[in-house]
């Protein structure tokens, strides 16, 4: 892999982010003690760190290398290596460890780029020279490629260039963060009083991740000491609010600031923004460009059901939980069992007296038994004291998750099924049948509740280990599939006519996703006002990032940009920050007052984008969920690979913006 020179003195603060996430102390182990480490580690990860770090390729040659076979329901321990390789791996990395620690622990030099290439090649199975860009960005492995590599007073001398972010989740860390480095002047509007987005929002019990947390980290500021595979919100949000004080880019942010409308002056090319702040004091600011990171998942959704206000206990939305709220002995509802509900209900079962669960459509469920587990003691260990284990250990899960279970969704035209898509959604149906089964062989009557009648990710799939089946045979809880009817001042009346009476309602409701950029009003060019004339409920954009009428206007998680099966959130931020902080260069380098995205490549795109999710399962069936907005279309998710939209932003295409 190609090695740049360590960015951190170009690039100011990556120093501080990269330190304060790879501290290593001294290896001071005993035999005993690394054998039994290695016992707990993730193999392949291991082996191509070791290599690494000692140089020696033996232990990355033959058969050590992991066949990664397919993902289906589960994924195959240990990259799929048979028990001999893992006999043989272990033997290997021992004393691999054994001479690293008595050698002296504390590695210090930088890989060959042979010797990168070997580890890289030994971990991945496709074409390395088509990963190879995506691949060095992601292990960062002694230098931050997605760092911009310029400053503003070097390429536009004199003027001053404004930047305004909207949101300080992982989107707006990622875009302040790139900013900051090209020294552009920024400030981030928030409308919480944190960092954090929806880590900050969320905070009902159970809340935590449902992808695997190292790749859903961010590439320059790699940690190596998660906890959990999949952190609880509270390590989640601590680690954002540290990288935010690491990157030193508190000082640029105005909490308690929300962003009520944008407007822009196309004389002048400046967008003025109206700002509520919590006093409810309104003011304006002129800036170049806007950049928005308000994520899609933030305006919390309640059900439109008769009587809703009527109710006279307590209704709490799973994004706005209070900190006081006293389950203890109530009689509690749950409507909704998408992810939110699926981490309420277990987590609030032993504390109430009586949970009823309204459900709609069951989801969905990828059998993961280790959900809830630590990392375990071992792994941890090496993770926190053999260099460069979190790069590789993260490097391992993003690869593994570049394609992931993407193929399971794909549609068959000849397939005709009444609930899935193709034979390896069916192949993916029947493995989530057999996990249901197993979850319910002494509850029939559950087993019919829960199992779904569309095909698998159609809608959002979810992590299960148990629990849920769990809770749902305790005596005091019930699963209610009849439908409600209303909402009276003591409870909810379903369809049957029975009236369930209840102290609490807990509405895990999900968000408006397609109202995406709402309540915001944004008037672009001509006067033409982004929700109303332009999207009219069916948002669209170039690459996610961009709409004609609307220069400088640059969106991060915007339409279709929602990986659902595949990949991590964060990684799609990252690669529309970096194209933003191209097409910014671009604008200054050439003296342009503003950027605005052709009608043209717009609809090329967004047809192609459509004619793709029309082949994924979520496209393709009948079934309502954020994926989709009220015209049926799926305007949310991201129908290819990571690497076709790592290379569609890898360039900011000149020729598809007019200049103003
Ligand atoms: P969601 O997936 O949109 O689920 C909303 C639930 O509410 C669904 O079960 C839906 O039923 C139900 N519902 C909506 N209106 C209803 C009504 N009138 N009556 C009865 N049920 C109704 O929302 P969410 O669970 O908050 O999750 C949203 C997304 O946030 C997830 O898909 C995920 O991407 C993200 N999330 C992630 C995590 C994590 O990583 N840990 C955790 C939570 C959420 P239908 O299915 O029938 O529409």
């Amino acid at each position: 892999m190609t090695q740049q020179a360590d960015t951190s003195t170009a690039t100011g603060a990556s120093v501080d982010i990269m330190e304060q996430f790879s501290r290593y102390e001294k290896i001071d182990a005993s035999d005993e003690f690394i054998r039994q480490a290695v016992e707990d580690a993730d193999l392949p990860a291991l082996m191509a760190t070791l290599a690494m770090i000692t140089g020696d390729t033996s232990l990355i040659t033959g058969d050590l290398k992991p066949p990664t076979p397919p993902m289906l329901t589960a994924i195959a321990p240990q990259g799929g290596m048979s028990h001999e390789v893992q006999v043989k791996a272990k033997r290997l990395a021992v004393e691999a460890l054994k001479k690293f620690r008595d050698n002296g622990s504390q590695y210090k030099g930088k890989p060959s780029q042979t010797l990168l290439d070997a580890c890289v090649s030994y971990l991945i199975s496709g074409d390395l020279e088509e990963y190879r860009p995506l691949l060095e960005h992601e292990l960062g492995i002694a230098c931050d490629l997605g760092a911009p590599g310029w400053k503003k007073d070097e390429i536009a001398p004199g003027s001053r260039y404004r930047v305004a972010i909207i949101g300080a989740g992982v989107s707006g860390i990622a875009a302040a963060y790139r900013l900051q480095q090209a020294k552009v002047e920024f400030t981030v509007y928030e409308k919480n009083e944190e960092v954090g987005g929806v880590w900050w929002e969320n905070r009902y019990p159970g809340c935590r991740l449902d992808t695997p947390n190292f790749a859903y980290s961010l590439s320059f500021a790699q940690k190596p000491d998660w906890p959990q595979q999949f952190s609880r919100q509270t390590e989640i949000h601590s680690y954002l609010k540290t990288v935010a004080e690491s990157a030193g880019m508190r000082r640029n942010i105005q909490f308690g600031s929300e962003v009520d409308t944008m407007v822009f002056d196309e004389h002048r090319a400046i967008w003025t923004l109206t700002v509520r702040d919590r006093s409810g004091e309104i003011t304006s600011e002129e800036f170049n460009a806007v950049v928005t990171a308000v994520g899609i998942l933030n305006r919390p959704s309640l059900p439109d059901i008769p009587g809703l206000d009527s109710f006279k206990g307590k209704k709490v939305h799973s994004a706005s939980w209070p900190s006081n709220l006293d389950l203890s002995g109530k009689r509690v509802a749950l409507v909704g069992t998408g992810a939110s509900a699926f981490q309420i209900g277990p987590s609030i079962v032993g504390t109430v007296s009586q949970l009823k669960i309204f459900q709609r459509n069951p989801p969905w469920m990828l059998p993961t038994p280790t959900y809830h587990d630590d990392i375990k003691s071992g792994m941890q260990w090496l993770l926190n004291h053999v260099p460069y284990y979190g790069r590789w250990f993260r490097f391992w899960q993003f690869w593994i998750a570049v394609e992931g279970r993407l193929p399971l969704t794909e549609v068959d035209d000849d397939w005709d099924h009444p609930v899935s898509v193709g034979r390896k959604n069916e192949q993916l149906r029947q493995g989530c049948m057999e996990w249901l089964a197993q979850q319910y062989q002494d509850r029939p009557d559950l087993l019919q509740k829960m199992t779904p009648n569309y095909p698998p990710a159609a809608k959002r799939m979810l992590r299960d280990n148990g629990v849920w089946a769990a809770m749902l045979k305790k005596p005091h809880v019930e699963l209610n599939t009849t439908g409600i009817e209303r909402i009276t001042d003591t409870g909810i009346q379903t369809q049957d006519g029975a009236l369930h009476e209840f102290d609490v309602i807990i509405f895990a409701t999900g968000f408006k996703a397609s109202d995406f950029l709402s309540p915001m009003r944004i008037i672009g060019r001509n006067g033409q006002d982004l929700h109303r004339d332009c999207w009219a409920g069916d948002c669209r954009a170039y690459l996610g990032i961009t709409v004609p009428g609307f220069p400088n206007l640059f969106m991060t998680g915007g339409p279709n940009t929602a990986v659902v099966i595949n990949g991590s959130a964060i990684f799609s931020s990252e690669c529309q920050v970096e194209y933003i902080m191209r097409a910014i260069r671009h604008l200054l380098t050439q003296g342009h007052k503003a950027i605005d995205c052709k009608k043209s490549p717009y609809d090329r795109y967004n047809a192609w984008v459509d004619a793709g999710n029309l082949k994924r399962a979520w496209g393709a069936a009948r079934t309502t969920s954020w994926y989709k907005n009220s015209s049926g279309r799926a305007s949310q998710t991201w129908p290819y690979g990571l690497l076709d939209y790592w290379h569609l932003t890898a360039k900011f295409q000149e020729e598809d913006y007019e200049y103003l």
